[in-house]
């Protein structure tokens, strides 16, 4: 009959369709409101009665059976396309995998947010100043005049406006914290910074951090320098660090002293690293000389204060353990990754 070759011929045109498109414009053809089945079941009432029962059963046995192959088609090309998805976009697991490279604080950040959050805790204020400082802040009013030998000792930078300078310690921010205070006491600051000296060799690099520390109050003494210091070595170096103070001299400081610390690496047993002393110097202290004071409009015979700065990049070579300072301006990658990892990971 008819609808057996019908048959035969949608499911060869279904095996020979490659899309979703081809299949479409079969069942169109045979199924869609002109199609071939549509149009033969549309012709049944012209039939006679005993004919029209017997063909009717057999065309709607056709449409079922079109509309089954058709949709098992359409599964099978789903899942090809599927199948080809996969082969396409197969993920190899034994590539080795992308590893983000994570950054990592730089040891003189992570020395400058120890010592910071040591003073913090200790009530005292951050603040900050100029890096391009006159000559009066910077020497003179720190007791250091033209002709003062120090200011020899520290080999400037100068810039091309007179009277201004590439500051070459952080101390100027003691008069400038002295004028913001305006006689109120206690005054008690700390101020982190970059310096600039015409030094380059393993230990000295030309721009450096420093950090400075003024406290002036009434009755002041050197044992409160003393104590807020070993506060600080211990914070830095460890529990058992032990401090000492040598005399020595500052323009802006009187009585000076070199701070020392017991060695990190030996303990102050004596090694390599301390040349066998057991004590590395870290920072210059004193008691505010009384011209300092004057000259920030304190009166020297009512208060007193201390005051001390600290190599921040000196401080980062003894607590990691390096010996050339120039490495922490290298960005050399392999050297910096081994900081800044956090509070006991370094
Ligand atoms: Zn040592």
């Amino acid at each position: 009959m008819e609808t057996a070759s019908w048959l035969e011929e949608i499911q060869a045109a279904l095996q020979a369709a490659s899309s979703w498109g081809e299949v479409e414009a079969i069942r169109v053809a045979w199924l869609g409101r002109r199609g071939r089945i549509t149009e033969a079941l549309r012709g049944l009432g012209r039939l006679p009665a005993e004919e029209r029962r017997s063909r009717g059963q057999a065309l709607n046995a056709l449409r079922q059976a079109a509309e089954a192959a058709i949709s098992s088609r359409l599964e099978a090309l789903k899942a090809e396309a599927e199948l080809a998805a996969l082969a396409r976009e197969r993920l190899d697991m034994s590539w080795p995998g992308v590893v983000p490279r994570v950054g990592r604080l730089h040891p003189v950040t992570r020395v400058r947010q120890l010592v910071e959050d040591v003073f913090l805790r200790m009530g005292f204020s951050m603040v900050g100043g100029p890096e391009v400082e006159s000559l009066w802040y910077n020497f003179e009013a720190l007791n250091m005049p033209e002709n003062h030998p120090a200011r020899d000792m520290q080999d400037s930078f100068f810039v091309n406006v007179p009277g201004m300078v590439l500051r070459t310690q952080t101390s100027p921010m003691q008069i400038r914290a002295m004028e913001a205070a305006q006689g109120r006491l206690p005054v008690r600051i700390i101020a982190t910074g970059r310096v600039y000296r015409r030094d380059d060799d393993a230990t000295h690099v030309p721009m450096f951090t420093q950090m400075e520390a003024l406290v002036i109050d009434r009755e002041i003494g050197m044992a409160d320098l003393k104590g807020t210091l070993l506060l600080l070595g211990r914070a830095l170096f460890g529990p058992e660090t032990q401090i000492r103070l040598r005399p020595s001299y500052f323009p802006f400081t009187e009585p000076s002293a070199e701070v020392d610390v017991t060695c990190a690496n030996c303990h102050g047993s004596g090694c390599r690293v301390c040349k066998e002393t057991g004590w590395l110097e870290i920072l210059g202290a004193g008691m505010v000389h009384p011209t300092v004071l004057r000259n920030g409009g304190y009166d020297p015979d009512q208060v007193s204060g201390f005051a001390f700065g600290l190599g921040l990049e000196r401080v980062a070579m003894i607590r990691y353990r390096f010996d050339d300072l120039r490495l922490l301006y290298q960005n050399d990658w392999r050297f910096l990754q081994q900081f800044g990892r956090g509070e006991d990971g370094w």
